[in-house]
């Protein structure tokens, strides 16, 4: 009796496990919006530099751990990056920084030397790419603050330019 009564109440389980099984997976799948990360799917990143406007585009490989996600498993796994576009044929990512882009270097007056610093690429941190020594006594007094403050160049010959002419 307890065996038939058990298999009762299994079979009744099993029928509403199957009614509402699928209800459960629709709703997954609509929350994420359908799409999954393919090995195939383009990975663009969008790098935009706040000090200069301006925004590089990079095209990289699809890292392993991406692929089989879907836009809320990826949003989590991110951190500080927007996902400007999602799709299986195409991944859109943008990430921001309070710096400049890698085109640009700042100069620094610092014990009697000029040291030149650039942005490092996707990144809000300086790194120190040259120390240059230079003569303090010619520098006019403008060129001397602007130093200590930091002078920014479009790039790395026209900030060696510049020191040159007191060096
Ligand atoms: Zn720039």
């Amino acid at each position: 009796m307890t065996v038939f009564l058990l298999f009762i109440f299994s079979g009744v389980l099993g029928a509403y496990m199957a009614r509402h099984a699928p209800d459960v997976i629709q709703a997954k799948e609509a929350d994420a919006g359908g799409d999954t990360i393919l090995l195939s799917t383009r990975l663009i990143t969008r790098y935009e530099y706040e000090l200069c406007g301006h925004v590089i585009t990079e095209e990289s490989d699809m890292p392993r751990e991406y692929i089989g996600l879907n836009k809320q498993e990826l949003r989590a796994l991110l951190d500080g990056v927007s996902i400007v576009k999602f799709s299986s044929e195409e991944v859109i990512l943008e990430e921001r920084y309070d710096c400049y882009c890698e085109q640009h270097v700042l100069a620094y007056l610092k014990d009697g030397s000029i040291e030149i610093y650039r942005c490092k690429h996707a990144s809000d941190t300086f790194e120190l790419i040259e120390r240059i020594p230079i003569k303090e006594s010619a520098l006019s007094i403008e060129s001397r603050q602007g130093l200590i403050r930091g002078k920014v160049f479009s790039g790395i010959t026209e900030a060696e330019e510049y020191v040159k002419s007191f060096s």
